[in-house]
């Protein structure tokens, strides 16, 4: 998993690493939040809180959280073709899938200094009033965040950090194979 404060670059590492790695497979996440100007419509299946809500009844995800008055979750991962599974949430998400599994391995990811964060989350085009309360949830997202990481990683470049993580994980999956 990746964890870490909003703005802090989770979801462009979370791509660069599945595009370096054919051997992890991205979740793709549903939220009730409505789409970025600046995003595609790929970035998470967006469905109304009806929708989402009548997902839950069915148990169809592996953990939800509401964020910031936002529904998120992961659906159940089918399909992976015997991949790792690479989750791109935040803490109450993470908490609740380390729960069900002793295996998880999660990265902190923190910025180089909180300056660059501010100025990464005004770079988004959210509003001012969007801006400060992310700014506000950065200080619990950090603290669970340490609590929960098995890992932190600087994301002073996005390149280093990602084949920093692709280093960990070469390690930990030659243990899991010595181990087998
Ligand atoms: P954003 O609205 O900026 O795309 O995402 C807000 C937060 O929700 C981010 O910290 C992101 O990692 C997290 N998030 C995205 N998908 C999920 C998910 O499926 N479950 C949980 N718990 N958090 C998610």
């Amino acid at each position: 998993m990746l964890i870490g404060p909003g703005g802090v670059g989770k979801g462009t590492i979370a791509r660069r690493l599945t595009e370096r790695d054919p051997k992890l497979w991205l979740s793709r996440s549903w939220t009730t939040r409505a789409k970025r100007e600046s995003e595609t419509g790929d970035e998470y299946v967006f469905v109304d809180r009806e929708t989402f809500e009548q997902a839950i009844d069915e148990g169809r995800f592996l953990e939800w959280a509401q964020f910031h008055g936002n529904l998120y979750g992961t659906p159940v991962p089918t399909d992976t073709g015997g991949a790792d599974v690479l989750l791109e949430i935040e803490v109450q998400g993470a908490e609740q899938v380390r729960r069900h599994y002793d295996d998880v391995v999660i990265f902190l990811i923190v910025p180089p200094s909180m300056d660059q964060l501010e100025a990464r989350l005004r770079g988004r085009g959210d509003t001012e009033d969007h801006v400060q309360r992310r700014l506000h949830s950065t200080a619990n997202e950090m603290r669970i965040g340490e609590r929960l990481a098995t890992h932190v990683i600087v994301n002073d470049d996005v390149e280093r950090a990602t084949g920093e993580i692709l280093s960990i994980l070469e390690m930990l999956r030659r243990d899991r194979r010595s181990l087998a």
